[in-house]
Protein backbone atom coordinates (compact mmCIF):
# COMPACT_ATOMS: atom_id res chain seq x y z
CA UNK A 1 0.00 0.00 0.00
CA UNK A 2 1.62 3.59 -1.36
CA UNK A 3 1.89 6.62 0.55
CA UNK A 4 -1.57 8.89 0.13
CA UNK A 5 -0.85 12.19 -2.20
CA UNK A 6 -3.55 15.05 -1.00
CA UNK A 7 -7.06 14.32 -2.91
CA UNK A 8 -7.11 15.35 -6.80
CA UNK A 9 -3.15 15.05 -7.23
CA UNK A 10 -3.43 11.47 -8.76
CA UNK A 11 -6.03 12.85 -11.25
CA UNK A 12 -2.99 15.17 -12.46
CA UNK A 13 -2.40 14.79 -16.45
CA UNK A 14 1.05 15.74 -16.17
CA UNK A 15 2.37 18.34 -18.80
CA UNK A 16 3.76 17.19 -21.83
CA UNK A 17 6.33 19.18 -23.39
CA UNK A 18 6.75 19.81 -26.73
CA UNK A 19 8.18 16.82 -28.36
CA UNK A 20 11.80 17.40 -29.03
CA UNK A 21 12.80 14.41 -31.61
CA UNK A 22 11.56 13.15 -34.53
CA UNK A 23 12.90 8.73 -35.02
CA UNK A 24 14.92 8.18 -37.59
CA UNK A 25 15.94 11.83 -38.43
CA UNK A 26 19.75 13.37 -37.66
CA UNK A 27 18.57 17.24 -37.81
CA UNK A 28 14.56 17.67 -36.98
CA UNK A 29 13.05 21.33 -37.05
CA UNK A 30 11.83 21.95 -33.59
CA UNK A 31 8.55 23.82 -34.15
CA UNK A 32 7.22 22.95 -30.80
CA UNK A 33 7.45 24.89 -28.29
CA UNK A 34 7.59 28.30 -28.76
CA UNK A 35 11.34 28.97 -28.29
CA UNK A 36 12.86 31.89 -30.12
CA UNK A 37 14.02 31.40 -33.94
CA UNK A 38 17.04 33.60 -33.27
CA UNK A 39 18.61 31.89 -29.73
CA UNK A 40 19.18 34.74 -27.47
CA UNK A 41 21.38 37.51 -27.08
CA UNK A 42 24.77 36.55 -27.52
CA UNK A 43 25.33 39.26 -24.45
CA UNK A 44 22.80 36.80 -22.19
CA UNK A 45 25.18 33.71 -23.45
CA UNK A 46 28.20 35.75 -22.34
CA UNK A 47 26.77 36.57 -19.24
CA UNK A 48 25.82 33.15 -18.72
CA UNK A 49 29.09 31.52 -19.30
CA UNK A 50 30.77 34.45 -17.39
CA UNK A 51 28.72 33.05 -13.64
CA UNK A 52 30.45 29.39 -14.37
CA UNK A 53 32.98 31.33 -12.09
CA UNK A 54 30.97 31.35 -8.95
CA UNK A 55 29.11 28.64 -9.32
CA UNK A 56 29.95 27.78 -5.88
CA UNK A 57 28.32 30.87 -4.43
CA UNK A 58 24.41 30.80 -3.83
CA UNK A 59 22.35 33.41 -5.48
CA UNK A 60 21.24 36.68 -4.33
CA UNK A 61 17.34 35.35 -3.05
CA UNK A 62 16.04 38.27 -3.53
CA UNK A 63 17.80 38.48 -7.27
CA UNK A 64 18.24 42.18 -6.76
CA UNK A 65 19.89 43.12 -9.82
CA UNK A 66 17.81 41.41 -11.80
CA UNK A 67 14.58 43.10 -10.59
CA UNK A 68 16.46 46.50 -11.39
CA UNK A 69 17.54 45.67 -14.34
CA UNK A 70 13.54 44.90 -14.94
CA UNK A 71 12.41 47.74 -13.84
CA UNK A 72 14.85 50.48 -15.57
CA UNK A 73 14.00 48.56 -18.80
CA UNK A 74 10.41 48.87 -18.31
CA UNK A 75 9.46 51.71 -16.08
CA UNK A 76 8.67 49.71 -13.06
CA UNK A 77 9.59 50.19 -9.85
CA UNK A 78 11.87 47.03 -8.31
CA UNK A 79 9.88 46.36 -4.94
CA UNK A 80 7.04 45.61 -7.44
CA UNK A 81 8.90 42.58 -9.01
CA UNK A 82 8.73 39.08 -7.75
CA UNK A 83 11.00 36.69 -10.56
CA UNK A 84 10.48 33.07 -10.53
CA UNK A 85 12.06 29.80 -12.27
CA UNK A 86 10.09 30.58 -14.85
CA UNK A 87 6.55 32.35 -15.21
CA UNK A 88 5.29 28.97 -14.84
CA UNK A 89 6.69 28.72 -11.16
CA UNK A 90 5.46 32.09 -10.36
CA UNK A 91 1.37 30.75 -11.87
CA UNK A 92 2.15 27.61 -9.14
CA UNK A 93 3.09 30.34 -6.36
CA UNK A 94 0.14 32.36 -6.56
CA UNK A 95 -1.75 28.91 -6.46
CA UNK A 96 -0.20 27.96 -3.18
CA UNK A 97 -0.83 31.05 -2.06
CA UNK A 98 -3.79 31.94 -2.60
CA UNK A 99 -6.16 29.22 -3.58
CA UNK A 100 -7.67 26.61 -1.01
CA UNK A 101 -9.32 23.57 -1.92
CA UNK A 102 -12.51 23.84 -3.20
CA UNK A 103 -11.99 27.72 -4.50
CA UNK A 104 -13.25 28.78 -7.97
CA UNK A 105 -10.62 29.43 -10.38
CA UNK A 106 -11.56 30.64 -14.01
CA UNK A 107 -9.96 30.69 -17.27
CA UNK A 108 -10.96 30.63 -20.99
CA UNK A 109 -11.54 27.82 -22.91
CA UNK A 110 -8.33 27.16 -24.84
CA UNK A 111 -6.56 28.96 -21.92
CA UNK A 112 -2.95 28.23 -21.14
CA UNK A 113 -2.52 24.51 -20.00
CA UNK A 114 -0.66 25.25 -16.68
CA UNK A 115 -3.60 27.04 -15.26
CA UNK A 116 -5.43 23.36 -14.71
CA UNK A 117 -2.18 22.34 -13.49
CA UNK A 118 -2.07 24.76 -10.64
CA UNK A 119 -5.84 24.58 -9.86
CA UNK A 120 -5.78 21.05 -9.83
CA UNK A 121 -2.65 20.90 -7.38
CA UNK A 122 -4.73 22.86 -4.92
CA UNK A 123 -7.66 21.51 -5.09
CA UNK A 124 -9.72 24.26 -6.64
CA UNK A 125 -12.75 23.93 -9.11
CA UNK A 126 -11.39 24.89 -12.65
CA UNK A 127 -13.94 26.48 -14.87
CA UNK A 128 -13.58 27.09 -18.03
CA UNK A 129 -15.44 30.06 -19.99
CA UNK A 130 -16.37 29.67 -24.04
CA UNK A 131 -14.60 31.79 -26.02
CA UNK A 132 -15.37 33.42 -29.70
CA UNK A 133 -13.21 32.65 -32.82
CA UNK A 134 -11.02 31.34 -30.81
CA UNK A 135 -10.83 34.42 -28.78
CA UNK A 136 -11.44 35.11 -24.79
CA UNK A 137 -14.94 36.32 -24.53
CA UNK A 138 -14.58 38.91 -21.72
CA UNK A 139 -18.68 38.65 -20.84
CA UNK A 140 -18.41 34.72 -20.94
CA UNK A 141 -15.44 34.88 -18.23
CA UNK A 142 -17.40 37.36 -15.97
CA UNK A 143 -20.28 35.27 -16.20
CA UNK A 144 -18.09 32.31 -15.37
CA UNK A 145 -16.19 34.15 -12.55
CA UNK A 146 -19.67 34.94 -11.14
CA UNK A 147 -18.71 36.72 -7.71
CA UNK A 148 -17.05 34.02 -5.99
CA UNK A 149 -13.94 33.03 -8.17
CA UNK A 150 -11.40 33.66 -6.65
CA UNK A 151 -8.33 33.67 -9.43
CA UNK A 152 -9.44 34.73 -13.12
CA UNK A 153 -6.19 33.37 -15.54
CA UNK A 154 -6.03 35.25 -18.72
CA UNK A 155 -3.33 34.77 -21.03
CA UNK A 156 -3.20 37.84 -23.11
CA UNK A 157 -2.47 36.97 -26.02
CA UNK A 158 -3.22 33.29 -25.48
CA UNK A 159 -1.70 30.09 -26.05
CA UNK A 160 -2.24 28.20 -27.81
CA UNK A 161 -4.31 30.23 -30.07
CA UNK A 162 -2.19 32.98 -30.24
CA UNK A 163 -4.86 35.47 -30.22
CA UNK A 164 -5.44 39.14 -27.56
CA UNK A 165 -7.84 41.37 -26.24
CA UNK A 166 -7.65 44.76 -26.45
CA UNK A 167 -6.60 46.82 -23.47
CA UNK A 168 -9.68 47.95 -23.09
CA UNK A 169 -11.66 44.72 -22.50
CA UNK A 170 -9.31 43.83 -20.14
CA UNK A 171 -9.96 46.68 -17.86
CA UNK A 172 -13.71 46.02 -18.69
CA UNK A 173 -13.20 42.46 -17.32
CA UNK A 174 -11.13 43.77 -13.95
CA UNK A 175 -13.94 46.40 -13.65
CA UNK A 176 -17.07 43.36 -13.87
CA UNK A 177 -15.22 41.23 -11.36
CA UNK A 178 -15.36 41.59 -7.46
CA UNK A 179 -12.19 43.08 -5.48
CA UNK A 180 -12.08 39.83 -4.04
CA UNK A 181 -10.78 37.96 -7.45
CA UNK A 182 -7.21 38.36 -8.49
CA UNK A 183 -6.62 38.64 -11.74
CA UNK A 184 -3.61 36.98 -13.38
CA UNK A 185 -2.95 38.37 -16.72
CA UNK A 186 -0.10 36.25 -17.68
CA UNK A 187 1.40 38.12 -20.94
CA UNK A 188 4.63 35.70 -21.81
CA UNK A 189 4.49 37.01 -25.24
CA UNK A 190 2.98 40.88 -24.76
CA UNK A 191 6.69 41.65 -26.38
CA UNK A 192 5.88 40.42 -29.76
CA UNK A 193 2.59 42.17 -30.20
CA UNK A 194 2.66 45.60 -31.76
CA UNK A 195 -1.12 46.20 -31.92
CA UNK A 196 -1.98 49.71 -30.44
CA UNK A 197 -4.85 48.44 -28.41
CA UNK A 198 -3.10 46.02 -26.71
CA UNK A 199 -1.12 46.60 -23.37
CA UNK A 200 0.49 43.47 -21.13
CA UNK A 201 -1.46 45.02 -18.13
CA UNK A 202 1.24 46.62 -16.29
CA UNK A 203 -0.49 49.83 -15.94
CA UNK A 204 -3.60 48.53 -14.62
CA UNK A 205 -1.74 46.14 -12.56
CA UNK A 206 0.18 49.61 -10.83
CA UNK A 207 -3.34 51.34 -10.50
CA UNK A 208 -4.70 48.36 -8.81
CA UNK A 209 -4.47 45.49 -5.79
CA UNK A 210 -6.02 43.05 -7.59
CA UNK A 211 -4.15 42.53 -10.69
CA UNK A 212 -0.81 40.53 -10.78
CA UNK A 213 0.59 40.48 -14.65
CA UNK A 214 2.87 37.75 -15.38
CA UNK A 215 5.96 38.06 -18.07
CA UNK A 216 8.44 35.41 -19.12
CA UNK A 217 12.51 35.56 -19.98
CA UNK A 218 11.08 32.42 -22.20
CA UNK A 219 9.96 33.98 -25.83
CA UNK A 220 10.93 37.05 -26.83
CA UNK A 221 14.70 36.84 -24.74
CA UNK A 222 15.23 33.44 -25.28
CA UNK A 223 16.50 31.65 -22.83
CA UNK A 224 13.50 29.09 -22.21
CA UNK A 225 16.38 26.96 -20.72
CA UNK A 226 17.66 29.44 -18.34
CA UNK A 227 14.06 29.13 -16.28
CA UNK A 228 13.29 32.77 -15.53
CA UNK A 229 10.26 34.98 -14.74
CA UNK A 230 8.72 37.64 -13.04
CA UNK A 231 5.55 38.68 -11.73
CA UNK A 232 4.53 42.71 -10.82
CA UNK A 233 1.84 43.86 -9.00
CA UNK A 234 0.72 45.35 -5.83
CA UNK A 235 3.31 45.21 -2.82
CA UNK A 236 0.71 43.31 -0.76
CA UNK A 237 0.64 40.16 -3.72
CA UNK A 238 4.11 40.57 -4.38
CA UNK A 239 4.55 40.28 -0.64
CA UNK A 240 3.37 37.05 -0.47
CA UNK A 241 4.78 35.63 -3.24
CA UNK A 242 7.80 36.20 -1.68
CA UNK A 243 6.81 34.45 1.53
CA UNK A 244 5.74 31.41 -0.65
CA UNK A 245 8.59 31.46 -3.12
CA UNK A 246 11.72 29.07 -1.88
CA UNK A 247 14.86 31.24 -0.70
CA UNK A 248 16.99 30.66 -3.98
CA UNK A 249 14.49 30.33 -6.69
CA UNK A 250 15.99 32.09 -9.23
CA UNK A 251 19.78 30.65 -10.25
CA UNK A 252 22.73 32.49 -10.17
CA UNK A 253 23.63 32.05 -14.56
CA UNK A 254 19.80 33.00 -14.67
CA UNK A 255 19.53 36.28 -12.40
CA UNK A 256 23.38 36.95 -15.26
CA UNK A 257 21.79 35.65 -18.59
CA UNK A 258 18.44 38.01 -17.36
CA UNK A 259 20.21 40.68 -16.55
CA UNK A 260 22.07 41.02 -19.89
CA UNK A 261 18.60 40.05 -21.92
CA UNK A 262 17.24 42.67 -20.85
CA UNK A 263 18.96 45.51 -21.67
CA UNK A 264 19.53 43.76 -25.10
CA UNK A 265 16.59 45.88 -26.69
CA UNK A 266 18.32 45.52 -29.87
CA UNK A 267 18.44 41.89 -29.93
CA UNK A 268 14.56 41.92 -28.50
CA UNK A 269 13.49 44.39 -31.61
CA UNK A 270 15.49 41.73 -34.35
CA UNK A 271 13.50 38.91 -32.83
CA UNK A 272 9.86 40.98 -32.74
CA UNK A 273 10.55 41.90 -36.15
CA UNK A 274 11.31 38.65 -37.77
CA UNK A 275 8.29 36.91 -36.15
CA UNK A 276 6.06 39.96 -37.13
CA UNK A 277 7.70 39.17 -40.96
CA UNK A 278 7.06 35.51 -40.78
CA UNK A 279 4.32 34.86 -38.97
CA UNK A 280 2.71 36.87 -41.25
CA UNK A 281 4.09 34.65 -44.45
CA UNK A 282 3.13 31.54 -42.08
CA UNK A 283 -0.51 32.59 -42.58
CA UNK A 284 -0.57 33.77 -46.14
CA UNK A 285 1.30 30.12 -47.20
CA UNK A 286 -0.60 28.17 -45.15
CA UNK A 287 -3.75 29.35 -45.76
CA UNK A 288 -2.88 28.85 -49.60
CA UNK A 289 -2.82 25.57 -48.84
CA UNK A 290 -6.43 25.52 -48.17
CA UNK A 291 -5.70 25.23 -44.56
CA UNK A 292 -7.97 27.65 -41.73
CA UNK A 293 -4.82 29.63 -39.77
CA UNK A 294 -5.96 31.38 -36.51
CA UNK A 295 -4.81 35.32 -37.06
CA UNK A 296 -1.78 35.26 -34.38
CA UNK A 297 0.25 37.96 -32.03
CA UNK A 298 2.72 35.39 -31.52
CA UNK A 299 5.25 33.41 -32.54
CA UNK A 300 3.16 30.36 -33.33
CA UNK A 301 0.30 29.83 -35.69
CA UNK A 302 -2.41 27.50 -34.78
CA UNK A 303 -3.83 25.21 -38.05
CA UNK A 304 -6.65 23.62 -38.20
CA UNK A 305 -7.06 20.97 -40.20
CA UNK A 306 -10.32 19.12 -41.86
CA UNK A 307 -11.66 16.03 -40.14
CA UNK A 308 -11.30 14.14 -43.60
CA UNK A 309 -9.65 10.60 -42.94
CA UNK A 310 -5.98 11.13 -44.24
CA UNK A 311 -6.19 14.62 -43.57
CA UNK A 312 -6.63 14.93 -40.16
CA UNK A 313 -4.42 17.13 -38.16
CA UNK A 314 -3.07 13.76 -36.49
CA UNK A 315 -2.40 12.51 -39.61
CA UNK A 316 -0.57 15.84 -41.13
CA UNK A 317 1.69 15.69 -37.03
CA UNK A 318 2.28 12.36 -38.19
CA UNK A 319 3.73 12.90 -42.00
CA UNK A 320 5.05 16.32 -40.95
CA UNK A 321 7.11 14.29 -38.11
CA UNK A 322 8.53 11.44 -40.59
CA UNK A 323 9.97 14.67 -42.90
CA UNK A 324 11.76 15.62 -39.03
CA UNK A 325 9.31 18.80 -38.46
CA UNK A 326 8.14 18.79 -34.94
CA UNK A 327 5.17 20.67 -34.20
CA UNK A 328 2.32 20.06 -31.39
CA UNK A 329 -0.83 18.70 -31.33
CA UNK A 330 -3.05 20.47 -28.75
CA UNK A 331 -5.81 18.11 -27.80
CA UNK A 332 -5.34 18.28 -24.49
CA UNK A 333 -6.54 21.64 -24.69
CA UNK A 334 -9.70 20.55 -26.34
CA UNK A 335 -8.53 20.94 -30.24
CA UNK A 336 -8.08 17.57 -31.58
CA UNK A 337 -8.51 19.00 -35.06
CA UNK A 338 -5.54 21.75 -34.80
CA UNK A 339 -1.91 21.88 -34.55
CA UNK A 340 0.54 24.64 -33.41
CA UNK A 341 3.38 25.54 -34.98
CA UNK A 342 6.44 27.57 -33.96
CA UNK A 343 7.59 30.64 -36.44
CA UNK A 344 11.38 29.04 -36.88
CA UNK A 345 14.06 30.57 -38.80
CA UNK A 346 13.35 31.70 -42.23
CA UNK A 347 14.46 28.00 -43.59
CA UNK A 348 12.61 26.19 -40.87
CA UNK A 349 9.30 28.10 -41.88
CA UNK A 350 10.09 27.18 -45.49
CA UNK A 351 10.69 23.63 -44.52
CA UNK A 352 7.21 23.51 -42.60
CA UNK A 353 5.34 25.11 -45.64
CA UNK A 354 6.76 22.56 -47.82
CA UNK A 355 6.16 19.69 -45.98
CA UNK A 356 2.63 21.06 -45.28
CA UNK A 357 2.03 21.37 -48.91
CA UNK A 358 2.88 18.14 -49.46
CA UNK A 359 0.75 16.57 -46.73
CA UNK A 360 -2.31 18.75 -48.62
CA UNK A 361 -1.34 17.31 -52.00
CA UNK A 362 -0.25 13.83 -51.58
C1 LIG B 1 5.49 29.92 -22.69
C2 LIG B 1 4.42 30.44 -21.80
C3 LIG B 1 4.71 30.83 -20.51
C4 LIG B 1 6.14 30.87 -20.05
O1 LIG B 1 6.48 29.86 -19.24
P1 LIG B 1 7.92 29.89 -18.57
O2 LIG B 1 7.72 29.06 -17.38
O3 LIG B 1 8.25 31.30 -18.22
O4 LIG B 1 8.88 29.31 -19.55
C5 LIG B 1 3.71 31.32 -19.71
N1 LIG B 1 2.46 31.43 -20.17
C6 LIG B 1 2.15 31.09 -21.42
C7 LIG B 1 0.76 31.30 -21.91
C8 LIG B 1 3.11 30.56 -22.27
O5 LIG B 1 2.79 30.18 -23.50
Amino acid sequence: MGIEPRAGILDIRPYKPGAAEAPGIADPVKLSSNENALGCSPKAAAAFEASAKRLHLYPDGGATKLREAIAREEGLEAENIVCGCGSDELLQLLGRAYLDPGDKVVQSQYGFLVYRLVAMQSGAELVSAPERNYTTDVDALIEAAGDDAKIVFLANPNNPTGTYISDAEVRRLRDALPSSTLLVVDAAYAEFVRNADYSAGLELARERDDVVVTRTFSKIHGLAGARLGWAYGNKSIIDVLHRVRGPFNVNLPAIEAGTAAIADRDFMKRSADHNEEWVAWLRQQIGGLGLEVTPSVCNFVLIHFPETPGRTARDADAFLTSKGLIIRPVEPYGLPNALRATVGKAAENRRLVDGLAEFMGG
